[in-house]
């Protein structure tokens, strides 16, 4: 089965979410939009042996904190560390170059073995429309819609400078749904393919993919011990006793999870089981 619909479909959601509530007077914020992609993506993956399970810290502890995407098969684990952008009206990522995220994250990641990465949420801003590009891929689908959440190499994002409008941080990302194209029974292997496909830039104005330019050091390592803590959260033993009391257990592993990971606000797993 071929999951890159699936992710196609739930990027296209959170754009059209995004046109309608912008439309609406409304605002989602990356957090808004953040839930929702996990929401949907959990509903959407059900039946094709990829489980999603995502945990986040007490919602006063999550700001500005990083994001894990941590892929699983067997006993091998690629892992991601992130942030999430959301565009604004005026067809710029106006919080993209907080202080200086982009080379902590870097930092952060070059440590332990992650790959640094950027998520943007995309609408179409009516005052300022966006034009993005053709991105191909064997599957049939059409713009712009697939644009709604998108994905970009840290390293690129920081040839930026202080730009952060759509025109230039654009050329730099690839649609979400690109991460797991060609999935052929092996989400690790698909991502790891995909993953060195993400443009950047070599040159003023001229790209070329990350794996091209460079060795691109994506790790297939073995599963990180707060990840198998985390798995394990969902295992049938925990499910013992009452509601009350699962709960809080749950909650205590939780704690244990984020007390390890500094920065980190929410862990997200793909777990390929299939
Ligand atoms: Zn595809």
């Amino acid at each position: 089965m071929d999951i890159c619909y699936k992710f196609r479909d739930v990027s296209s959601s959170l754009w059209n979410e995004a046109n309608y509530a912008h439309r609406q007077g409304e605002t989602f914020h990356e957090e808004t939009l953040t839930q929702r992609l996990i929401f949907l993506l959990k509903r959407k993956l059900r039946g094709t042996g990829i489980y999603l399970n995502s945990i986040s810290r007490s919602k006063e502890a999550q700001d500005g904190g990083d994001w894990e995407w941590v892929f699983v098969r067997n006993n091998e684990a690629i892992k991601m560390r992130l942030q999430a952008k959301r565009l604004y009206p005026s067809a710029k990522y106006e919080k993209l170059h907080y202080k200086n995220q982009t080379e902590a994250l870097i930092k952060s990641c070059s440590s332990d073995g992650y790959m640094p990465l950027y998520c943007f949420y995309n609408f179409d801003p009516p005052i300022a429309p966006i034009e993005p590009r053709i991105f191909t891929c064997h599957h049939d689908y059409r713009l712009p819609s697939y644009w709604g959440c998108c994905v970009a190499d840290a390293r690129g994002i920081l040839t930026l400078g202080s730009t952060n409008d759509f025109g230039a941080v654009h050329p730099l990302t690839m649609p979400f749904h690109r991460l797991v194209c060609n999935y052929n029974q092996n989400l690790l292997e698909a991502v790891e393919n995909n993953y060195s496909k993400i443009p950047i830039m070599i040159r003023d104005g001229e790209y070329s993919e990350l794996g091209q330019e460079r060795t691109v050091p994506i790790i297939r390592d073995s599963i990180p011990h707060h990840i198998s803590k985390m798995l394990n959260l969902y295992r049938t033993e925990l499910f013992i006793g009452d509601g009350q009391e699962r709960e809080k257990r749950v909650d205590e592993i939780k704690h244990e999870i984020f007390d390890d990971r500094q920065g980190v606000s929410r862990i997200t797993v793909f777990h390929d089981r299939y």
